[in-house]
């Protein structure tokens, strides 16, 4: 079975793993970026830990067939490199793709948005397995997106397609990390809802959110989570209104792509049924009921393991 080389680079750790062609992990493991050291100080250790991998699998880069990168964006992808990733400063125009390639005897390497390659992942080996057409959105620190359509990932024209979160919701909304506002992560990422509790709360509404925080500057969404198990008040409100944001954003995604199923991860949805049962009512209600029929929402497959295996994914296609 073929197997290929998967880099997961996010701005706190760097994880790579050998991934086979059923999706199977067989080793991985994971550096810290300490991305203010610099690209190539970065690369050069997760190169050396991935070759300590292959040493202790007792294969050579030989044995592989490609390599795979996801990346946060914006990538050039014609460079192969990071361009202006608010989480790698410094790393931009480092070839990434062309230097990890030359650590490994020369296989093809391909980056992509993180997104991106989590969308290829989960619809080659996770939650949209067997379907054609698959969007992936992580609710998280941010809302990201990804898209295969007709069984092939949308790239787009430089390879920065689905950036989901930022479709505006409102003209004049909450400022965005994107500079914009009324992005829709900026109503509804974990950070976005969290933010809102917080400001509620701040605006002097009782609640016991704050108890199980113990102040406000410490609430999150986990804090939201559990006085929402109690039906509180406050909590129950944030609750819709982030539901019916998610919702909007859904019902656009619904309309934009018409896929077969659209699977969440991030961590909001350790919410579980608490997010996915109001979440697809809202979704269906503003999407086209001849779109939302056929389209499922379910929870992403990969878990912990999607930055490594969407990788992998990537570096299969790029293989072919
Ligand atoms: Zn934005």
């Amino acid at each position: 079975m073929r197997k290929v080389l998967a880099f997961d680079l996010g701005g706190t750790k760097f994880a790579f793993g050998v991934v086979a062609e059923d999706g199977t992990v067989l080793g991985s493991g994971r550096v810290e970026t300490l991305a203010e050291k610099g690209a190539a100080q970065a690369v050069a250790r997760v190169a050396a830990a991935a070759h300590q991998l292959l040493a202790d699998l007792k294969l050579r880069p030989s044995d592989l067939c490609a390599i795979g990168i996801a990346s946060p964006g914006p990538l050039d992808t014609v460079r192969g490199c990071v361009d202006g990733s608010p989480n790698l400063p410094g790393w931009t125009g480092y070839p990434i793709e062309g230097e990890l390639s030359k650590s490994f005897g020369g296989l093809p390497a391909r980056i992509d948005n993180d997104c991106n390659a989590a969308a290829l992942g989960e619809y080659l080996f996770g939650a949209g397995k067997g379907k054609k057409n698959v969007v992936y959105i992580t609710i998280s620190t941010g809302i990201g997106g990804g898209a295969v359509i007709d069984g092939r990932l949308m790239r787009g024209a430089n390879g920065n397609a689905a950036e989901l979160g930022h479709i505006p919701l409102t003209m004049d909304g909450p400022r965005c990390g994107c500079g914009n506002h009324g992005c829709w992560e900026a109503y509804a990422s974990g950070t976005a809802i969290a933010r809102r509790t917080r400001e509620a709360l701040a605006a002097g509404r009782a609640s016991s959110i704050t108890g199980f925080a113990g102040s406000i500057e410490q609430v999150t969404t986990h804090h939201l989570f559990q006085a929402l198990t109690q039906k509180d008040p406050l909590a129950v409100e944030i609750w819709d209104q982030s539901i019916d944001y998610l919702g909007r954003g859904l019902g656009a995604v619904i309309n934009t792509f018409n896929p077969d199923v659209i699977v969440v991860g991030g961590g909001v949805t350790a919410a579980g049924d608490a997010l996915f049962v109001p979440m697809r009512a809202k979704a269906n209600g503003y999407a086209f009921p001849r779109l939302a029929a056929v389209c499922s929402i379910v929870p992403a497959a990969l878990g912990g393991n999607v930055g490594v295996v969407g990788a992998a994914a990537c570096a299969f296609e790029a293989a072919v």
